[in-house]
C-alpha cells in the first residue's frame, strides 16, 4: 500500500474519539495501514499535539476492540499522529495543509496517497469540497479520496445539490459516502448466506416467502444529540440509509462478481423498484412516533421534548415504521416491514425473512396450535447469529409439533473479539481504494427518492398524538397496527 496522509476534519469530535481513531488503531496492530502513515486530527480546538495525542490514547483504553493492547502497540502507533488546529471555512488553513501535502510526498515519494475523512457536521462538506478542490488537494483522482459522513443531504434535492456539485469537483470514484452498516460483518454475511449455498435462493422469492421484517431497535435515548436530531428523526436518520441499506442486500438479485459497481448496482435496482407511494397512501404505509416520559431501567426518563436543544413542542419522530413492496416479479407483494426508534425495549438490529405456511392437511388437529411458518432471522447487532426455524416433532407418542431453532452462531467471546468493527473495515477499504461497501451517488438518491412522499406528508401534517410511546415499550400501537391488519406480528429475538 502506498504511503498515506489521513486527515481527519473533526479530529476533536465524538466520532473520532468513539469510532475512528479506535478503529485506526485495531488496524495498525493487525498491519494493515501502509507502511508510512500520518493521521492528522483537524479541529478548530487550540490544543498542542501532546494533549492531543494523550486524548486519543484514553479514547483508544476506552472504545478500541483490543484496548487490552493499548500499552504494547501505542508508543509505535503514536509517532504517527498529530493534530492542527484550522477553521475548515479559511482558506489559510487549506494553503497550510497544502503544504503538508507537499512536504509528505518529498518524504515518501510521488506514489503517496491522500485521504480526506469528514467526519464533521454535513453543512461544511460544500464548502470543505471546494476548498480542497481549489487547493488542489484532490486533484489526482488516483491517489487521493474523500469521505463523506452521513447524513449525505437532507432530502432528494440536497442531496442532487451536493452531488451535482461533488460531480463538477472531482471523480465518482475519489468520493466514498459512508454507510457504516455495510461494513458490518453480519450484513457482508447476508451475500455469502444469499449466493453461496444453495439452499436459499431457488425459494428467496414471491412464490415461498410471505414477507420481510427489518428491526433497528435502540434503548437510549437521542442523549446529547438534541440539535442533530432536531434536523433529523428516524426516517433520516436510519431508514434512508442503513435500513434500506440491510433491504437491498436482502432483495438484491445475485451480482455476477464481487466488483464495485456491480453489486451497487444491483442495489440499486432494488430501490429503483420500490413502490413510489402516493401522498394519500402515506397513512397506510407508514407510522411515526416519539417517546415521552417514562422510566428506564428502574429510572425516570425524560421525553423527547424534554430533552436538550430540543424544541418543547417539536414534532421530530424518535420512531418510524414503514411498509414497502419491490415491485419486481422475484417480490411481487411480498410486503417489507421496517422499524426503528429510540429508547424501545431492546437493543437488537434483526432481519426477519418469513416463508409461507407449509400445508397442515395431514396433521392432527392438535398440531394447529403450535404450527408455526419456517423463518431464517438474521441477527445483525448486537447479537450476531442466523436462526433457522422449522417445525419437528415432539418426542412422545403422538405426532404434536413444535418450532425449534437451527443457530449459526459467531457467538464465543473469542471469535466475536476476532470480528473487525465496522469503521476497520470500511476505513481499510477507503486506503485500499475499494468502494465496494460505500455508497454512490444514485444509489443515495434512489433512497432519498423512496423515503421523500414520507417526508413531505410528515412535515405538511403535524402528528396529533405526539408523544405517542413510551419509553422501554416497542412504540406506538399504531406500528403494531401496521403489521396486523396483514396478519402478523413483529418478530423479536428470543430472550436467553
Ligand atoms: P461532533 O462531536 O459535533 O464533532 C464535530 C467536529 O467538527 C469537532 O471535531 C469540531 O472541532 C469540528 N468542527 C466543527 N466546525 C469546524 C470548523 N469550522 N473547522 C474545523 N473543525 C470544525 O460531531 P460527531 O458526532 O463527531 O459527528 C461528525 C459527523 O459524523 C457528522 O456528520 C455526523 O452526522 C456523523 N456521524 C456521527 C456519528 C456519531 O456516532 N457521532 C454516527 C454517524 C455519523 P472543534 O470543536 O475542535 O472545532
Amino acid at each position: 500500500m502506498a504511503p498515506t496522509l489521513i486527515y481527519i476534519f473533526g479530529g476533536t469530535g465524538d466520532l473520532a474519539h468513539r469510532k475512528l481513531i479506535p478503529a485506526l488503531f485495531n488496524l495498525y496492530i493487525d498491519g494493515y495501514l501502509p507502511g508510512p502513515f500520518t493521521i492528522v486530527g483537524v479541529g478548530r480546538s487550540k490544543i498542542e499535539e501532546s494533549t492531543y495525542r494523550a486524548q486519543m490514547r484514553k479514547s483508544i483504553k476506552e472504545f478500541a476492540r483490543r484496548s487490552e493492547l493499548t500499552t504494547k502497540y501505542w508508543s509505535k502507533f503514536s509517532k504517527n499522529i498529530t493534530f492542527q488546529t484550522h477553521d475548515l471555512n479559511s482558506d489559510k488553513s487549506y494553503k497550510e495543509m497544502a503544504a503538508g501535502w507537499k512536504a509528505f510526498q518529498e518524504e515518501h515519494g510521488k506514489e503517496s496517497q491522500i485521504i480526506f475523512y469528514l467526519s464533521v457536521a454535513p453543512q461544511l462538506a460544500p464548502v470543505i469540497a471546494k476548498r480542497l478542490h481549489g487547493h488542489r488537494l484532490c486533484h489526482d483522482p488516483k491517489r487521493s479520496r474523500m469521505v463523506f459522513e452521513k447524513p449525505f443531504g437532507h432530502d432528494l434535492a440536497s442531496a442532487q445539490e451536493l452531488n451535482v456539485m461533488l460531480g463538477k469537483l472531482f471523480r465518482e470514484e475519489q468520493i466514498y459516502r459512508i454507510d457504516h452498516f455495510l461494513g458490518k460483518e453480519t450484513v457482508q454475511n447476508i451475500l455469502a448466506l444469499r449466493f453461496a449455498n444453495a439452499l436459499f435462493e431457488p425459494i428467496w422469492n414471491a412464490n415461498y416467502i410471505d414477507h420481510v421484517q427489518i428491526t433497528a431497535a435502540e434503548t437510549v435515548s437521542i442523549e446529547s444529540r438534541g440539535s442533530y436530531y432536531e434536523s433529523s428523526g428516524a426516517l433520516r436518520d436510519m431508514v434512508q440509509n442503513h435500513v434500506l441499506q440491510m433491504l437491498c442486500m436482502v432483495a438484491m438479485e445475485a451480482p455476477i462478481s464481487f466488483e464495485a459497481d456491480e453489486i451497487r448496482n444491483k442495489k440499486l435496482d432494488v430501490l429503483q423498484a420500490l413502490r413510489h407511494m402516493r401522498p394519500e397512501d402515506v397513512h397506510r404505509y407508514a407510522v411515526r412516533g416519539q417517546y415521552g416520559p417514562g422510566w428506564s431501567k428502574g429510572k425516570k426518563a425524560a421525553g423527547y421534548r424534554q430533552e436538550k436543544a430540543v424544541d418543547p413542542q417539536s414534532n421530530v419522530e424518535t420512531f418510524a415504521a414503514v411498509k414497502f413492496y419491490v415491485d419486481n416479479w422475484r417480490w411481487k407483494d411480498v410486503p417489507f416491514y421496517v422499524r426503528t426508534g429510540k429508547t424501545l425495549a431492546a437493543k437488537e438490529t434483526l432481519i426477519t425473512v418469513q416463508f409461507r405456511p407449509a400445508p397442515d392437511y395431514a396433521f392432527p388437529d392438535e398440531a394447529a396450535h403450535t404450527w408455526r411458518p419456517n423463518r431464517l432471522v438474521i441477527g445483525i447487532a448486537p447479537k450476531m447469529d442466523i436462526r433457522l426455524r422449522f417445525q419437528a416433532k415432539q418426542p412422545g407418542p403422538s405426532m404434536t409439533l413444535r418450532p425449534v431453532d437451527m443457530v449459526f452462531s459467531y457467538a464465543s467471546r473469542d471469535e466475536e473479539d476476532c470480528q473487525p468493527e465496522a469503521y476497520e473495515t470500511l476505513l481499510q477499504d477507503v486506503i485500499e481504494g475499494n468502494p465496494t461497501l460505500f455508497m454512490r451517488a444514485d444509489q443515495v438518491e434512489a433512497a432519498w427518492k423512496a423515503i421523500q412522499p414520507i417526508m413531505e406528508v410528515w412535515g405538511h401534517k403535524p402528528p396529533v398524538d405526539f408523544p405517542n410511546y413510551t419509553p422501554g415499550s416497542w412504540g406506538p400501537e399504531d406500528a403494531e397496527a401496521l403489521i396486523a391488519r396483514d396478519g402478523f406480528n413483529w418478530a423479536t429475538l428470543p430472550e436467553v
